[in-house]
C-alpha cells in the first residue's frame, strides 16, 4: 500500500464517526478520489482546514485495493480563495462548480486541464461582472474535457455544418447538440435556440478573449445559461442541486 501525495480541489466532505471525515477530493493527478480522514475532526488534528469544501490542499493519500476507501493521512490547505467567503453570489458559484467536478467526473479519471481550468475559474469569481461568463466557460470547459460536449457547428445526427445566419435553431438533448433542417423531425428531446443563443454558446466555448467582450446582452447569456443547464441536467440524470442559485 504506496502512500501517494497529490495536490487536490475539496469537492465534498461529510463527517463520520465521533471525529473523522470522508473527503471527495478532485485531484490533479489522480482524478476524483474519496478518502477517509481519522480524527480530522479533532481540534489539534493536523489536517484541520485541509479537507474544507473548496480548499486546494496538498494531501496525502494510502490507496486501497478493492472497493475500501482510500485513506487520507495528511492534507494541507495551500490555497483557499477568500474572496468566495465574502458574498454568497460567489460562494454558490463555487459551490456550483464543486458539485460539477463531483457529480460528472469519475473516480481515477485524471483531467489536469479541467483542474487547472477550475482553479482559474475560482479565483476570479469574486469579480462579479464576468462571473456569470466564467461558470459558463467552465461548464463548457467540463463537457469539452469529458467528452460530453454538445456539437455547435455541424449537425449532430449527419454531420453537415450548420450556418449560426439562421434565426433559430433545433438542439437535440439527447442527440447531442445542433440539428440539421433535414434531421430534426423525429429526433426526442429537442429544444429551440435562438440563433444569437447559438453565436453566444460559440464564443464563450472559443479560445482567446472574444467572451470577455461586453457584447451580449443578458438575454443572451440567461438562455445559455439555460441551455448549459439542460445539457449538465441530461447527464447527471437530475438537475444540479446549486443550478437554481445561479443568477443568469
Ligand atoms: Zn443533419
Amino acid at each position: 500500500m504506496a502512500a501517494v501525495r497529490t495536490l487536490g480541489l475539496v469537492v465534498r466532505c461529510h463527517e463520520v464517526f465521533e471525529t473523522s471525515l470522508v473527503a471527495t477530493v478532485f485531484t490533479r493527478e489522480l482524478g476524483k478520489i474519496s478518502g477517509l480522514a481519522k480524527g480530522a475532526r479533532r481540534l489539534k488534528s493536523p489536517m484541520q482546514g485541509g479537507l474544507d469544501l473548496l480548499s486546494v490542499s496538498d494531501i496525502v493519500l494510502l490507496h486501497k485495493a478493492s472497493d475500501a476507501l482510500d485513506l487520507v493521512t495528511e492534507a494541507v490547505a495551500v490555497e483557499r480563495f477568500a474572496p468566495l467567503r465574502q458574498d454568497l453570489a460567489s460562494l454558490y458559484a463555487g459551490y456550483y462548480i464543486a458539485e460539477l467536478l463531483s457529480d460528472l467526473t469519475d473516480f481515477h479519471d485524471p483531467h489536469p486541464k479541467l483542474f487547472d481550468a477550475a482553479l482559474v475559474t475560482l479565483r476570479h469569481l469574486g469579480e462579479a461582472p464576468l462571473r456569470s461568463r466564467r461558470v459558463l466557460r467552465f461548464e463548457l470547459a467540463c463537457l469539452r474535457e469529458l467528452g460530453l460536449m454538445p456539437a455547435l457547428d455541424s449537425c449532430a445526427h449527419c454531420g453537415a455544418d450548420v450556418l449560426a445566419e439562421g434565426d433559430s435553431f433545433a438542439f437535440g438533448l439527447a442527440t447531442g447538440g445542433i440539428l440539421c433542417a433535414n434531421c430534426r423531425t423525429g429526433q426526442p428531446h429537442v429544444a429551440t435556440l435562438s440563433g444569437q443563443t447559438l453565436r453566444t454558446l460559440r464564443v464563450l466555448n472559443s479560445p482567446g478573449n472574444a467572451w470577455r467582450e461586453p457584447k451580449f446582452g443578458s438575454g443572451a447569456l440567461g438562455s445559455v445559461r439555460a441551455t448549459l443547464g439542460a445539457v449538465i441536467s441530461h447527464h447527471l440524470g437530475r438537475r444540479p442541486k446549486m443550478l437554481p442559485f445561479l443568477g443568469a
